[in-house]
């Protein structure tokens, strides 16, 4: 397998070049092709298995040519704690430093009110934890009525810490018609019943 195989944008393998990513994970190589056609995909996969990648790299290419008005987002990626959030941003920061999109990341701990002055340019891509993105929204700080994807990171630990609740709260403000991610290291019986109730033409990558 081969990153020039993956039909990813020269401003995006220019980064890979200069990371020296020499080729892509499993997980890349079976995730990226299907999120560029723009399918709903979940893959059981950890923590260094290049699965940040694996999402951020083609829906980065996906939300290249958009644009955004004001406190809208046009992808988010769900994720259990602030570290993750930091985390995913950084990697986003990364693998788009050649690409004119605006993200953001947003979770609870710190101060709301810089984050809702951040949000309201709009952004391509939100990393956000769920219990901070309610209250973000009560706050009308953003909007997901043109929501083209959705990421869920880490989804088991999600589950785990009790998120469920909040994850369908945010689903009702969402466009029916997007394409879903979803990640996790374990596939339980809960995390299926939830992809299913997110996608009905989710397909799972075996990794
Ligand atoms: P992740 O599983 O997404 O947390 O990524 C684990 C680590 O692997 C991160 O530090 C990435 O920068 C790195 N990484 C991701 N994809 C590749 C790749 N194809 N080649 C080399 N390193 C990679």
């Amino acid at each position: 397998p081969s990153f020039a195989k993956l039909n990813l944008i020269d401003a995006l393998t220019t980064v890979l070049d200069a990371e020296r990513y020499r080729t892509p994970t499993d997980v890349q190589s079976k995730v990226i092709p299907l999120v560029l056609q723009g399918k709903d995909v979940m893959a059981a996969a950890e923590t260094g298995s290049g699965k940040t990648a694996a999402y951020v790299l083609p829906l980065l290419q996906r939300l290249a040519e958009q644009t955004v008005s004001a406190n809208e987002a046009l992808s988010l990626i769900l994720v259990p704690t602030r570290e993750l959030a930091i985390q995913v941003h950084g990697n986003i920061l990364k693998y788009g430093a050649n690409l004119n999109l605006r993200s953001e990341a947003v979770f609870g701990g710190v101060k709301i009110n810089p984050q809702m002055k951040r949000l309201r340019a709009g952004v391509s891509l939100l990393v956000a934890t769920p219990g901070r993105l309610l209250d973000l929204m009560s706050k009308n700080a953003v909007r997901f009525d043109r929501l083209q994807a959705l990421v869920l990171d880490e989804a088991d630990r999600m589950l785990d810490l009790g998120f469920l609740p909040d994850i369908q709260q945010l689903l009702l403000t969402m466009p029916e018609k997007k394409q879903t991610l979803l990640f996790s290291a374990t596939y339980s019986p809960a995390i299926k019943t939830l992809a299913h109730n997110l996608s009905q033409s989710m397909l799972a990558v075996q990794v």
